[in-house]
C-alpha cells in the first residue's frame, strides 16, 4: 500500500491542501482538497471516497468530483457515516448551494456501520468511531499483511479504540500546540501532550507503539508542534513525523 498525502493541513492555503490521503490513486480518505490535486483523468480512475465526518475541510471537494463524474460520465462510490450523508445532501448538495446529486446515478453513497469491516477491492476496512464534536470515524485499512489506521478528526479519550485495533502504521490528527490542549479537549482536537498520554494508553493496551504520522496541523503553529512532538517522540522512544502535502509513506 501506497499513501500518499494530497493535503495534510486544517486550513489551506498556497503551500497546505485541506486533508486528504490518496491510497495507491485509487482510494481517497476525506476530499479536502481533492480535485484541486488531481487531474480529471486521476479523479475519473478513483475507485472510492471514504469519509471520516462531515467537516467542511474533510468534504470540500466532494461536489466538484461529483461534477466532473457527471459530466464525463463517471461515478463517485462515497463511503462513510449516514450523518456525513445527511449533511451533504441538507446543506451542500440541496438544489441551492450546488446540485442535487444524490437524486442523480452519478453520486452512489454506501452509509457504513461503525466497527462493520468489509472488502473495498484488495483492501479490509473497518471504520472505528473516534472522538470529535461531531460523529466521526476513523479507518483501519489492511492489505497484503500491512496496516495503518487513520483517525481523521479526533479528540483525546482512544482507549475504547485502541482496544480494537493494532495498525503498524498511525495516521493521527495534531491541530495545535501544547498550549490549546484545553481547547483539543472542549472541540474535540488533539495536541502533543495530549497524543502523549494516547500513545502510552495504546501501549498498556498493545504492547507496542507503531510508526505515527500527523495530519490536520494548523499551518500557524507547525513549528511549535514539530518541537513539541520531538519531545513525545524522544520520551516515548518512538517514530513521530509530521505529514506534508506530497508525503508518499508505506504502511
Ligand atoms: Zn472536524
Ligand atoms: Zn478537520
Amino acid at each position: 500500500m501506497k499513501i500518499r498525502f494530497l493535503g495534510a493541513h486544517n486550513t489551506e492555503t498556497s503551500s497546505s491542501g485541506l486533508m486528504c490521503l490518496l491510497l495507491d490513486e485509487a482510494v481517497a480518505l476525506d476530499a479536502g482538497c481533492l480535485t484541486s490535486k488531481l487531474s480529471l483523468g486521476q479523479q475519473l480512475a478513483l475507485k472510492a471516497v471514504l469519509f471520516t465526518h462531515g467537516h467542511y475541510d474533510h468534504i470540500r471537494d466532494l461536489p466538484m468530483l461529483a461534477m466532473n463524474c457527471y459530466l464525463n460520465e463517471g461515478v463517485v462510490h462515497a463511503y462513510g457515516s449516514q450523518e456525513v450523508k445527511d449533511a451533504l445532501a441538507e446543506h451542500i448538495l440541496n438544489g441551492q448551494i450546488y446540485s442535487r446529486f444524490f437524486e442523480r446515478p452519478v453520486l452512489d453513497f454506501h452509509v457504513l456501520e461503525p466497527y462493520a469491516t468489509f472488502l473495498l477491492g484488495r483492501y479490509e476496512v473497518t471504520p472505528v468511531l473516534v472522538s470529535h464534536s461531531i460523529p466521526a470515524t476513523g479507518y483501519l485499512i489492511k492489505s497484503d499483511g500491512r496496516s495503518f489506521f487513520y483517525t481523521g478528526d479526533t479528540g483525546p479519550g482512544l482507549s475504547a479504540c485502541w482496544s480494537r485495533i493494532s495498525p503498524d502504521l498511525l495516521i493521527i490528527e495534531i491541530t495545535a500546540s501544547n498550549s490549546f490542549s484545553e481547547f483539543g479537549r472542549e472541540s474535540g482536537h488533539i495536541t502533543p501532550e495530549l497524543l502523549k498520554e494516547e500513545l502510552i494508553e495504546f501501549r498498556k493496551i498493545r504492547g507496542y507503539l507503531p510508526r505515527v504520522v500527523t495530519v490536520h496541523m494548523n499551518p500557524s503553529l507547525e513549528a511549535e508542534i514539530a518541537g513539541e512532538l520531538k519531545e513525545v517522540a524522544r520520551v516515548l522512544g518512538c517514530d513521530i513525523s509530521l505529514a506534508r502535502e506530497g508525503l508518499e509513506i508505506r504502511p
